[in-house]
Parts: C-alpha cells; structure tokens; sequence
C-alpha cells in the first residue's frame, strides 16, 4: 500500500489552498495525494459563487438597462437569449475551472490526484471507490457540503433542482417554486424574476437572512417584491406532486392551506456537511450533532493526524464561504506542517447576499449585543441621503452601524446598497481592530462613493445626516 505524507480528500477552496500552501511550505517536495469525488475547484467554481454570480450580472444588467432614460439613455431593441446565457455560464465555469485549478495541478509534480470517493478504513488510511487503499502521515478531509433536501412528501417523486444542477437548464421556465430563502435562494429568485421568470419563494421562518437586521431583511423583501418575486412567509411545504408535467405545491401556513402549481421546483433550504458516507468513526473522528466534523482553532480533528477545514468543519462560521474554507484550508497545512498558524477571527468576517443591491454583514445585530452586554447604540442611514445615490439613479439601500454603549467599539456593520460586498470589509477592520465609532467618523473617504454611507452611520451618532451638505467632516 502507497504511503503519502499528506492526503488530501476534496478538491474545492479549503483542499486547493491547503495543497498550494503545504506545497509553500516545505522545501523537500512532500509526496501528496488529492481525492476529489466531483470535479477539481468544488463547488465555488463548478456550480457555486462563479456561476450564481456570472447569471446575477445579466439579470441586474437587464433591470438597469433603461435607468438613465431621465438623461436621456433610452435602449430598445436588446433581445435576452435563455440558452446561451446559460451556454456561456457553462463555458465560464469550465474556463475558470482549467486555468485556477486544472493547470495549477498539472504544474506539481509532487502531487498524485485521483477522481473518485475516499473513505477511511483506520485511523490512517482511506479506500478510493472501494478499491485502491492508500495510508497518510497526515490527513485532510475537505469534504465540503452539499444541498439539504427537505424531508417534504412526494418530494421523491419529483424532478427538481438544486444548485448542483441548476446550470445545466435549457430553457426558460414559466413559474417557478423556490424552498428557502437564504442567500442562495434570494440570489438565484431575484435573478429569474428578472430574467422573467414568475417566481414563487417559500420561507418557514418570518424574514429573510435572519442573522441580518429585521428592518433590513425586510427592505429586502420589498425590493426583491418590485422585481416580481411572490414571498410565502411562515409557510411549509406540507405536500409535492406532479400532474400533467406540472409540479402542485401543498402549503400551510397561519391563514390554511393553498396550493401553487408550477413547471420548476429550486431547493435552496440550506446546506449539510459531506461527513456521512467518510465512515469517519474508523479514524476516530468525530462529528458534532448537526454532522460538522468537530476541530479545535487549529483545524485538528478527534485525530491529531486528520484535520478538517471548509464547510464540512464545524467552526463558528457565520455562513458557508469560499473564503472562510480557503482560509481553513491554510491554517490546517500550517498545522499539519508544525508551523504555528495564525488562528481565525470568524467575528470579523463579512457575509455577502449578492442581490441587487447587494447586502452585506460583519459582526453582530442590534438584538445580539443586546443580549451580551444588555444595552447598544445604533443609528441608521438611509442611501438615498447619499448624494452617489442620485448619481447612480438608485435610492433602495440603507445602512446600520451596531455601537456597544459600554466600550464605544464598532459590534457589527450591515449595509444594503449597490457595491456592498466592496466596502463590507471596511466593518471587518473596524471590528477586528476594535475601532471606535470616533474612528469610523475620522477616516476620510472617497467622494462620491457608496461607501461613504458608512461614515454617515457614524456621523449619525453626532448631527443629523439629512441636513448634511454633500462633504461634511
Ligand atoms: C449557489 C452557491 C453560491 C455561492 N456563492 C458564494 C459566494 O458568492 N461567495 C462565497 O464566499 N461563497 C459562496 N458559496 C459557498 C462556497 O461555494 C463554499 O463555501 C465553498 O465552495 C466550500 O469550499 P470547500 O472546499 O469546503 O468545499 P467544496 O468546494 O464543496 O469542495 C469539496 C470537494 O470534496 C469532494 N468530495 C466530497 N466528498 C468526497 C469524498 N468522500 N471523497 C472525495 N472527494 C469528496 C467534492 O467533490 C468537492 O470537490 C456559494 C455556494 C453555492 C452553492
């Protein structure tokens, strides 16, 4: 049986960057071996961020198309063409696929990949696709995660979609129902909406992204509403069958039951951890009750040769990420090598709802520091006070910056508004480095940016931020 000094199962973000940085690492060209079940990058790139992303591009090009016809831009005639959009998402993904993972692979020679699904036999050695068996000094599992089915009846009879498989659509469809409202569910509703699709989202909790602020998740709704997207709220899906190459949908909810009938179906109702078929209680790892693999800030499992990174991990990660798993990834091959790691700040890190616009947030929520230190201080701007505002011809967007009372340092940051992703990162560093709200008013930003809304929010603590002149320190 071959013998490597690292195994690495999963070729998504956590595997790649844990393999690109053992590789940076160790001068003597370890001998590692990567298993990947499905195809190299993961999910980011195959069917994840790259094509949701790619698709959500189109569709916010297509509502915006005639939005300066006040200045005079007036476009007709533009012809939206389904199937090569999806055509070329496919093409993208398989672009981005080859030059960041495929090349990148081929260039180490150091490295053996096989395609196939690895299982543990011990405590150091795994079986690929029951056959081939192969022992590691040190061992990776970087799994992933895959999309949770709800346990609906009649579910099993049904053609549906998930992420995994959504990409490879032909046509358009008509009407379709979406389960869960998440960020991967709002992101692919509203983009449909817009495309023209009449989208129907159901929701068994009352708003939205509930780690986000209420009044926030709820302005979100309203926009996500005016692009054509029909919200059902504290609403189950009792029931799913299909007639006539239809799909009717049984819901329940506080007012009774109705049906929607529908051509597609979309499961977006979370995401669970590939931990299940690893038969991991033969390498004495164990799993916490959710199936996240336990570690400790270190990456290390039950097993102090297997470590365990990306959304198969159960750290206090506030969302599934690319860059957490990335991130994971590096510190469990620092760990694994012997070199101390610099261990995660998971509070500082941003979340991302890539709708137009976009909705982005680090740190905690008005309730939440209520809860720890029973009392906060928080002020809201509305975009529209912004003067990049009128420019952009965009008024939806609003931002809240979250005080502790006590201390004065920046708890949490959340912003709805175009470009939200760009600037988020501004909140990581104010919460990180424990900055003070003194801080965020002081530092000079760019006119005229979005970013500037978060200025505002603590200018808010101060004066009145809508009888502000356009530049006021
Ligand atoms: C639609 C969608 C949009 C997203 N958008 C964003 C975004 O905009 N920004 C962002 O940061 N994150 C986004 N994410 C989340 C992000 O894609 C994931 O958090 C990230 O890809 C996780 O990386 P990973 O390495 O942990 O797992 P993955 O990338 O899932 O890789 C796991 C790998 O393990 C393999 N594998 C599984 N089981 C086995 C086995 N037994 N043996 C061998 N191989 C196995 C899989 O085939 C895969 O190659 C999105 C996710 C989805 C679904």
């Amino acid at each position: 049986m071959r013998e490597f000094d690292y195994i690495i199962i999963g070729a998504g973000a956590a595997g790649f960057s844990s393999l690109i940085k053992i590789n940076e690492l160790t001068k003597d060209k370890p001998e590692i071996l990567m298993v990947s079940k499905g195809p190299l990058g993961g999910t980011c790139v195959n069917t994840g961020c790259v094509p949701s992303k790619a698709l959500i591009e189109v569709a916010k090009h297509l509502k915006k198309l005639n939005i300066f016809e006040d200045r005079g831009l007036k476009i007709t005639g533009y012809n939206m063409e389904f199937q090569r959009l999806f055509e070329s998402i496919r093409d993208l993904t398989s672009r981005l696929r080859k030059s960041k993972y495929e090349d990148i692979l081929n260039e180490m020679d150091n490295v053996e990949f096989i395609q196939g699904e690895a299982r543990f036999i011990d405590k150091d050695t795994i079986e690929v696709n029951n056959g081939r068996k192969f022992k590691g000094k040190k061992i990776l599992i970087a799994t992933g995660s895959r999309p949770n089915i709800p346990n609906i009846p009649g579910i099993e009879k049904i053609d549906y979609y998930t992420t995994e498989d959504i990409w490879t659509m032909e046509g358009k469809p008509t009407q379709m129902a979406v389960i869960g409202s998440g960020a991967i569910g709002l992101e692919l509703s509203q983009a449909f909406a817009r495309l023209g699709v009449d989208v129907h989202v159901i929701e068994v909790l009352d708003r939205p992204i509930p780690t986000t602020e209420p009044e926030i998740s709820r302005m979100l709704t309203d926009i996500l509403r005016r692009d054509g997207v029909k919200f059902y709220f504290k609403t189950r899906v009792k029931e799913i069958h299909s007639k006539n190459g239809e799909i009717i949908l049984k819901l329940i909810s506080h007012s009774g039951e109705h049906e929607i009938t529908v051509d597609t179906l979309l499961i977006a109702a979370g995401r669970r951890p590939n931990s299940d078929r690893l038969n991991l209680e033969r390498a004495g790892v164990e799993v916490d009750s959710r199936g996240f693999i336990k570690v400790d800030n270190k990456m290390k499992t039950t097993n102090p040769n297997i470590y365990a990174a990306g959304d198969v991990a159960g750290t206090p990660k506030p969302a599934m990420l690319e860059t957490i798993a990335a991130r994971e990834g590096v510190v469990a091959a620092s760990s694994m090598i012997g070199v101390e790691p610099e261990t995660i700040d998971y509070n500082s890190i941003p979340v991302v709802v890539f709708t137009d616009p976009e909705l982005a947030f680090v740190g905690l929520t008005e309730e939440k520091v209520m809860e720890s230190v029973g009392a906060c201080a928080c002020r809201g701007v509305q975009f529209s006070l912004m003067p990049k505002s009128q420019i952009l011809n965009i008024e939806d967007g609003y931002a809240k910056l979250v005080i502790d009372p006590y201390t004065g340092t920046v708890k949490g940051l959340h912003v709805l508004a175009p470009y939200a992703s760009e600037l988020i990162i501004q909140g990581s560093l104010y919460i990180r480095h424990e900055y003070r709200v003194e801080d965020v008013i002081n530092l000079i930003q760019v006119f005229p940016t979005v970013s500037e809304i978060v200025k505002a929010t603590g200018q808010a603590f101060i004066r009145r931020v809508d009888k502000m002149p356009c530049c006021v320190e």
